[in-house]
């Protein structure tokens, strides 16, 4: 069995990544195999359950406030609402719903219990629960655990020097430091990041020895290729190539050899073969639906002929982590504390940004 390592170095991963593509390609898919089936792939529906208007700064995103695109924000939903949309993902073949509000960070009262809410609905359905709502103190990871979250994701996005040149609303360690704290309950984390935003390979691989490093190593892992939306600082990068994608998902493999890698936004610019060769090189898991919070995603009927012409299973709920068990709210041990924690404001100015920000408000 390969040995898991937290000790990788980005020279080391440069290497990996650097691997003749043949080459890349056998190690790959042979760690692969041995730690997963590699015909089972977990579907999981993103739902953007409150969408837009987001104070923080982030170069690739669209939710952004300050940016001008053609995003049509919405409030929290409701349970009922969220509860339909988690039951039509199920029928259509997901195993995990994740659900994404365009937050800085969690503040307690109404809203936070609504989504607390929201996540004993799903897990009662027994559907694997996860949620990405920003930057987290540990009191409030410990309810979202006791409701019964299975997965808490926080992206890293990318390499810590080059996360200064993305955004300058919040700094990496906060991101480190809620990751640290979902790992203080028995929620699974899931952090990956973004290629294409501009980033030199060196900083793929800054992010790659990032998540590698923690330990344990994230349970899953999206590997997202920027979907430039009009509007927002990166509007005008260019698309990551399939083959990049491909080295990208290939070494993410190799370095988390039992983590799930998600092929994450940027799949509508795939073609099936491209697909196919990131399922070849380890990837394991994808976002289904025909939207990712609010970029384009393939439709899931596409999904499912893929999987069929590949012979490729949607994986059951459950299989790598037994189900948590829900704790009513009249029943919690871990009371609201009425945070409204402070989290970092580096604010240092990106060009780009500040550029996006100007031309939005003419
Ligand atoms: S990525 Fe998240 S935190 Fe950043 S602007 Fe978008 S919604 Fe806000």
């Amino acid at each position: 069995m390969t040995e898991i390592r937290h000790n990788w170095t980005r020279e080391e991963i440069l290497g990996v990544y650097n691997l003749p593509m043949m080459e890349l390609l056998y190690k790959a898919a042979s760690v692969h195999r041995e730690h997963h089936d590699p015909n089972q792939v977990q579907v999981s529906t993103l739902l953007s359950i409150k969408t837009g208007g987001c104070p923080e700064d982030c170069g690739y995103c669209p939710q952004a406030a300050r940016y001008h695109t053609d995003i049509e924000g919405n409030d929290l939903m409701s349970v009922q609402h969220v509860k339909a949309q988690a039951l039509r993902a199920k029928a259509s073949g997901s195993s995990r719903v994740c659900m994404g509000a365009a937050w800085r960070n969690v503040r307690d009262g109404e809203e936070f219990d609504q989504v607390l809410e929201m996540v004993r609905t799903i897990n009662k359905l027994d559907m694997e629960v996860c949620c990405t709502l920003g930057m987290i103190t540990e009191n409030q990871a410990q309810r979202l655990a006791e409701a019964g979250l299975y997965a808490y994701n926080h992206n890293l996005d990318t390499s810590e020097d080059y996360y200064t040149d993305i955004i300058s609303t919040r700094a990496y360690q906060d991101r480190l430091d809620t990751i640290a704290n979902v790992r203080k309950t028995n929620v699974t984390v899931c952090s990956g990041g973004i290629i294409g935003m501009g980033e030199e390979l060196d900083d793929r691989a800054g992010m790659l020895v990032a998540l590698s490093t923690l330990d344990p190593q994230p349970e899953s892992v999206p590997i997202n290729a920027l979907v430039a939306v009009e509007g927002t600082p990166l509007e005008e990068q260019e698309p990551v190539s399939i083959w990049e994608m491909i080295r990208m998902v290939a070494t993410t493999r190799i370095v988390m050899p039992r983590t799930q890698v998600r092929l994450s936004a940027g799949r509508t610019e795939m073609s099936q073969e491209g697909q196919a060769m990131c399922f070849f090189a380890g990837a394991n898991s994808i976002f289904a639906g025909d939207k990712l919070l609010t970029t384009p995603n393939p439709d899931v009927n596409e999904d499912m002929k893929l999987f069929e012409l590949l012979g490729l299973q949607p994986m059951k709920p459950f299989v790598k982590k037994a189900q948590p068990e829900t704790v009513e709210a009249v029943d919690s041990q871990f009371e609201s504390l009425g945070e409204k924690p402070k989290w970092t404001r580096p604010d240092h100015q990106i060009e780009r940004n500040e550029l996006a920000k100007e031309k939005s408000s003419k």
